[in-house]
């Protein structure tokens, strides 16, 4: 296969750094406490800050996550963004060890949704209240750019009664700068690939040479070629439990800067998913990442990268969910199928079907379950898409550039979406609790002029007038 890197690509992981800090970055509470100011400063912080935080003990660590609760709510607020995963197709000429669709595993059932079979999943969605997908597709000669971009339009043409979907992101093979600015026509939000692992030496013994995901550098450089292909609005991650995971934590945090650095533009969101069951999967139980590390490394990140969100899946289980929450996870899935076609087909919502997935999850709640939980807990579910619909591209710059923005536009176009979802999907018990909390949100906006406007608009989604208002 012809490959060409972006213009300037390069190897920013500097491996043997990453690894002599690890080993040798000691315990050192003064300097840990020092760098938790700065972070709470909203300044990113460093690899090797990073990796002094790793070095931290169990007490210190407990100062990191308070620490990262704090900038959760300073930055964030206590809005999560609610969406659902898609799987468009799952034929894929790769063969990754930990992944049920690798081509040599023959018993997965091979499948591509047909347009009519698309149409039917997200109807269903929409069903369901959810306003934003990640499309998830295999690496393969069917699943090019082309492909990408008109599924892309074929979602975003699914009307059901009063919904529809308002924002569709990407998680798929890294393409040519060419082939980016196809899918990017299509009006994507996000385009997301994660590295898998940022250690060389294990991302070549899972991904054999003479794959195309065998290459190395051609994935690490494929949101620089994005960039160049005119998406600015990226998603990087990696899967924990190939490789060390304080390297891997390492790893994202080098890329964060590189990009941030290189393009003028921040990573938008990290995803840090933990290696789960899949059929037919290999991988090392030495290397498994267990709930303390995975509590650690979400406040480790939440730190590191202020300004990036953060997204935890439904890989995970309610339990772990709910508690790294407060770390400052701000995405997460809900109501989540990752079979193909699973949204349709699959009548037991408990019941999981390895030959159809790509991996197991851990959260099989439907979505107003979920949201009711978050209700509970103090949290504002949002389904906001409003930045990228009203041309405000680049919203995690504008989101954090323009003071008292998540003030301005954040919070009530949370409070303005999860009404909607409470009008028009919510059981009576949710949209109580919902509506309770947004009356109350309401009461706390100071500007006059927009708490009237916010007033104005809520009445209307109420009254089932309209849908749709944002600021
Ligand atoms: Fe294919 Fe992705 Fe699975 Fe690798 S992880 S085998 S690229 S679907
Ligand atoms: Fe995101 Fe913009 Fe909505 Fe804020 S207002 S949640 S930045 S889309």
């Amino acid at each position: 296969m012809q490959h060409e890197l972006s213009k300037g690509a390069e190897n920013f992981i500097r491996a043997a750094e990453l690894r002599r800090l690890l080993d040798e970055a000691p315990e050192n509470p003064a300097r840990v406490r020092e760098i938790i100011a700065k972070s709470l400063e909203k300044q990113a912080l460093s690899v090797e800050e990073t990796a002094a935080l790793l070095a931290a003990g169990p007490a210190l660590t407990e100062e990191i996550f308070a620490a990262a609760r704090r900038l959760k709510r300073n930055v964030y607020g206590n809005r999560i963004v609610l969406f659902a995963p898609v799987y468009i197709g799952n034929k894929c000429i790769n063969n990754c060890a930990y992944c049920a669709f690798r081509s040599d595993n023959a018993e997965a059932l091979r499948r591509t949704l047909t347009p009519g079979e698309i149409r039917a999943q997200i109807a269903r969605l929409i069903d369901q209240g959810h306003k934003r997908l990640i499309l998830v597709f295999g690496e393969h000669p069917d699943y090019n750019a082309a492909f990408i971009a008109d599924t892309v339009r074929q979602v975003y043409a699914v009307k059901k009664g009063r919904g529809e979907i308002r924002r569709v992101n990407i998680n798929a093979a890294p393409l040519s700068v060419a082939d980016f600015r196809i899918v990017k026509a299509s009006g994507i939000g996000t385009y997301q690939i994660f590295q898998e692992t940022y250690h060389e030496e294990t991302y070549r013994r899972m991904h054999p040479s003479g794959t195309a995901k065998g290459d190395f550098m051609w994935r690490l450089d494929g949101l620089s070629r994005a960039f160049e292909g005119g998406i600015d609005d990226m998603g990087i991650g990696a899967l924990f439990g190939l490789y060390d995971w304080r390297f891997e934590v390492l790893g994202l945090v080098s890329h964060a800067l590189y990009l941030q650095r290189r393009h003028g533009v921040g990573p938008h969101t990290i995803s840090f998913p933990r290696l789960r069951p899949a059929q037919n999967a290999s991988f090392d139980h030495a290397r498994r990442v267990d709930d303390a590390a995975f509590k650690k490394i979400v406040a480790v990140l939440r730190l590191a990268v202020p300004y990036t969100g953060l997204i935890c899946t439904a890989r995970e289980t309610p339990e772990v969910r709910r508690a790294v929450m407060s770390f400052g996870v701000s995405q997460i899935d809900a109501g989540s199928r990752v079979e193909i076609g699973g949204y349709t087909e699959i009548t037991d919502n408990q019941r999981q079907y390895q030959e159809r997935e790509q991996f197991e999850l851990g959260d099989l709640r439907p979505l107003d379950e979920v949201i009711g939980e978050l209700l509970a807990d103090g949290y504002i579910p949002s389904f906001c898409t409003a930045c990228y619909r009203l041309g405000r591209t680049g919203e995690h710059f504008m989101e954090f550039a323009i003071p008292g923005f998540i003030k301005r536009f954040c919070t009530p176009n949370a409070l303005l979406t999860l009404q909607e979802y409470l009008s028009d999907y919510a059981t009576p018990a949710t949209r109580a609790a919902g509506e309770a909390i947004i009356d109350r949100e309401a009461e706390a906006i100071a500007d006059p002029a927009q708490k009237r406007k916010f007033e104005e608009y809520l009445k209307k989604i109420r009254a089932g007038t309209e849908r749709d208002l944002h600021f």
